[in-house]
C-alpha cells in the first residue's frame, strides 16, 4: 500500500516549515513573559508579540489595536458572541445565525437561548448560502447581533459577506463572521467588507494548533465585549491569560505568508481540485457535488457518491486521509447537519465525503487518489442492488438517492 495521502486541509493544516523555523527561538533563548514591563525579556516577548498582531491585522484590513488573541475560533465564537450578548442584551435580546453554521457557534446561541436570548437560525439555499435579503427580512427591532459565518467548513460555501455586513451596518446590528475557513484563502478587508467582528485560527492557514485571534472593531462602532475570562486584564481586558509567545509568533507568520502566496495558493488548490473533479465526473455516474459550483473555497470539493455509504467508502479508501462531514461530528453517524439544512436527503448525506486540498498537496496525490475512489465507488456499487436496479433502467430518482 502506498504512503496516506492528507487531503483533510478544512479540518487542520500542517505547519508550514518557514512558520516553524521563524517560531523555534521562542520555545529556547527567547522565553520571557510578554506582559513583562521591567526588564529586556519581557520587551522582546513583546516585540514578537506585536509583530504577529501586525501581521495579522494586515492579512484582514484591521489595525494592530484591534485583534485579541485566542486560544482558537472556539473560544473567539465564544467570546465574540456571549460578550456581545451580554453587553448589548439590554439593547435586544435577538440573535440571527445560520443552521449551516460550525457546532462552535450553534452550541454558542443554544447556551445563549437558554439564558433567554432568542435566535432565528436561518436555512440556507440549495448551495449552503445565504443572501443579504434573507439576513435583512430576519432583522427585528430587538436583534442585536448578526453571525453568518464566511466560508462553510464542510462545503466551502462563501456567503456574499460584504452584502451582509452592509444590510447589518444600515441597521445599526452588530456583524460578526466566522472566518475561520476563509482567513489566509480569500481577501479579506474587514473595512470594505463591513464586518465588526471576525474570528481566525492558526491550524486552518499553515499556523500551529491552539492560538487564533478576534477582530474587535474599535471604530465606527467601537465594539465593547464582557471578557469571558477574568484574569488580569491582558488584550485590553478581553481575554486575561498570559500570551503563548511562540503560538502567537507563528501565527503571525503564517498570516505573512497567505498574504504573500494567497494567489499562488488559490491557483494551486484550484487546478488541483479542477483535475480532481473532472476526473472523478469523468469516470461516474450519479455523483453530486454539495455546495455552490463557483462561491466556494477553491481547496474544497464535497461530493456525494449515490448507492455509496460513506463510512464503506472511506474504510475502502484507508490510505486516503479525508472526512465525511465535519471533523468534530465524524465521531458520530448523524447525517451533517451541514447537509440537512441545504435540504440533501439523508442517503445523499450519509454518501458524502469531503476532500480538501493545499499547499502541500502535489498532482500525483491527486491523482493517486482519483484513481482509489473511482475504484472503491465501482467496487461498493457492484455490491448495492439499487445501483443494480438504476442501471437495468428502473427509476428510483423520486424515491431514493437521487432525492437531492
Ligand atoms: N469554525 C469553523 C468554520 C471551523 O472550521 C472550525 C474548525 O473546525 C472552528 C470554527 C473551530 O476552530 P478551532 O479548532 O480553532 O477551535
Amino acid at each position: 500500500m502506498s504512503a496516506p495521502i492528507y487531503l483533510d486541509y478544512q479540518a487542520t493544516t500542517p505547519v508550514d516549515p518557514r512558520v516553524l523555523e521563524e517560531m523555534l527561538p521562542y520555545f529556547g533563548e527567547i522565553y520571557g513573559n510578554a506582559a513583562s514591563r521591567s526588564h529586556a525579556f519581557g520587551w522582546q516577548a513583546e516585540e514578537a508579540v506585536g509583530q504577529g498582531r501586525e501581521r495579522i491585522a494586515h492579512l484582514i484590513g484591521a489595525s494592530a489595536k484591534e485583534i485579541v488573541f485566542t486560544s482558537g475560533s472556539t473560544e473567539g465564537i465564544n467570546l465574540a458572541m456571549k460578550g456581545v450578548a451580554q453587553m448589548y442584551g439590554s439593547k435586544g435580546k435577538h440573535i440571527i445565525t445560520s443552521q449551516a453554521e460550525h457546532k462552535a457557534v450553534l452550541d454558542t446561541a443554544k447556551r445563549l437561548e437558554k439564558d433567554g436570548f432568542e435566535v432565528t437560525y436561518l436555512a440556507p439555499d440549495s448551495t449552503g448560502r445565504h443572501s443579504a435579503e434573507q439576513v435583512a427580512e430576519a432583522l427585528r427591532e430587538d436583534t442585536i447581533l448578526v453571525t453568518i459565518m464566511w466560508a462553510n467548513n464542510e462545503i466551502g460555501s462563501i456567503n456574499p459577506i460584504r452584502e451582509i455586513g452592509a444590510v447589518c451596518k444600515e441597521r445599526g446590528v452588530l456583524f460578526f463572521t466566522d472566518g475561520t475557513q476563509a482567513v489566509g484563502k480569500l481577501p479579506v478587508d474587514v473595512e470594505a467588507d463591513n464586518v465588526d467582528l471576525l474570528c481566525l485560527s492558526g491550524h486552518k492557514l499553515y499556523g500551529p494548533k491552539g492560538v487564533g485571534a478576534l477582530y474587535v472593531r474599535r471604530r465606527n462602532p467601537r465594539v465593547r465585549l464582557v471578557a469571558q475570562m477574568d484574569g488580569g486584564g491582558h488584550e485590553r481586558g478581553m481575554r486575561s491569560g498570559t500570551l503563548n509567545v511562540p503560538a502567537i509568533v507563528g501565527l503571525g507568520k503564517a498570516c505573512e505568508l497567505c498574504e504573500i502566496d494567497m494567489d499562488t495558493d488559490r491557483e494551486h488548490a484550484l487546478s488541483l481540485r479542477t483535475r480532481f473533479e473532472e476526473k472523478i465526473f469523468g469516470a461516474l455516474d450519479h455523483v453530486h457535488l454539495n455546495g455552490h459550483p463557483e462561491h466556494r473555497l477553491p481547496a474544497c470539493s464535497n461530493l456525494s457518491f449515490a448507492y455509496v455509504e460513506g463510512e464503506s467508502m472511506i474504510m475502502g479508501i484507508s490510505n486516503l486521509a479525508v472526512s465525511s462531514g465535519s471533523a468534530c461530528t465524524s465521531a458520530s453517524l448523524e447525517p451533517s447537519h451541514v447537509l440537512q439544512s441545504m435540504g440533501v436527503g439523508d442517503e445523499l448525506s450519509h454518501s458524502s465525503i469531503r476532500f480538501g486540498f493545499g499547499r502541500f498537496t502535489s498532482e500525483e496525490d491527486v491523482d493517486v487518489a482519483t484513481e482509489q475512489v473511482i475504484a472503491a465507488v465501482k467496487r461498493l456499487r457492484e455490491l448495492s442492488p439499487l445501483y443494480e436496479m438504476v442501471q437495468e433502467g428502473v427509476d428510483l430518482s423520486k424515491i431514493q438517492w437521487d432525492a437531492h
